[in-house]
């Protein structure tokens, strides 16, 4: 595997290029590296209550220096997949206000459940960031959904890990009990984010590259590594995030590094063995 083998490179953001509000060793100058290579990069993360500019600015307030184009989250996907398949969708957001903010002038946002809706956004919740989660407003989006909506969820996510530990229901967790309280067929369920096809599908058409030509890498073997498989990328794994190294050996992934720095120092050995 040479960095010539690719024409981008994939990095998810938490447990891959930072933890905690800190860059993780090697995450910025990984970027610089392959970019100097002439790679295309990217960074996803399966994160719905930040736009894209918020993103680009949490990773430099870390030193880490991303445009905020090169970012695709999962909350965008849902956006994306919500104006390609309504011209004008009628969304009730049940999630952060960046879902709002990136449909501003192309959906009408829904606020009560007398009003006609064709979507159902449900995405993170967490008290840390100030989005609790809040009975009243669930069930106005549960009457949405058994009238007809559609359903987009941020991702399939059961957890979320916050900062200072512990965890919170992550999008697919809220998910399911919309899907199960609604009792809703999986052609009205729209996943977003990682590791649904989608998601990758998306990325690769905005990058215009082929997922066999892409290198992904991650720390979550479920989100990251089995979606970029799936579609024939080559998928590292860092051990810097969720996986531990056991975990690591007996799964199906091309490689595994300690971080970003062995990654590319790996790439540096088999240039200078050329
Ligand atoms: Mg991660």
């Amino acid at each position: 595997m040479r960095l010539n083998d690719f024409d981008a490179v994939l990095f998810d953001l938490d447990g891959t290029l930072y933890h905690e509000g800190v860059a993780l060793p090697g995450a910025d100058d990984a970027l610089r590296r392959l970019q100097r290579a002439g790679l295309r990069t990217a960074c996803i993360t399966n994160a719905s209550a930040r736009t894209s500019e918020q993103l680009s600015q949490t990773l430099a307030d870390m030193g880490i220096d991303v445009p905020s184009e090169a970012i695709y989250s999962s909350g965008q996907a849902a956006v994306d997949w919500m104006l390609e398949t309504w011209e004008h969708p009628r969304v009730y957001n049940f999630g952060g206000a960046a879902i709002a903010t990136m449909l501003e002038g192309k959906a009408t946002l829904v606020t009560s459940d007398d009003q006609p809706c064709d979507v159902v956004f449900v995405g993170t919740h967490t008290r840390v960031e100030g989005v609790p989660f809040n009975m009243d407003r669930a069930l106005v989006g549960l009457a949405h959904l058994r009238r007809g909506a559609h359903l987009a969820l941020g991702c399939a996510d059961r957890v979320f890990p916050i900062a200072g530990g512990g965890v919170e229901f992550g999008s697919g967790a809220l998910g399911a009990l919309f899907i199960y309280a609604a009792n809703l067929p999986e052609e009205r369920i729209f996943r977003a984010g990682k590791p649904g096809a989608a998601f990758f599908e998306h990325l690769c058409a905005r990058l215009k590259v082929t997922p066999r030509r892409c290198l992904l890498v991650g720390d979550n073997l479920e989100s990251d590594i089995a979606g970029g498989k799936r579609l024939g990328m080559t998928c590292a794994l860092v051990l810097t995030g969720v996986t531990s190294r056991a975990e690591a050996q007996a799964a199906d992934v091309d490689l595994v590094v300690e971080d970003l720095t062995a990654l590319i120092n790996l790439f540096d050995e088999q240039d200078a063995a050329r």
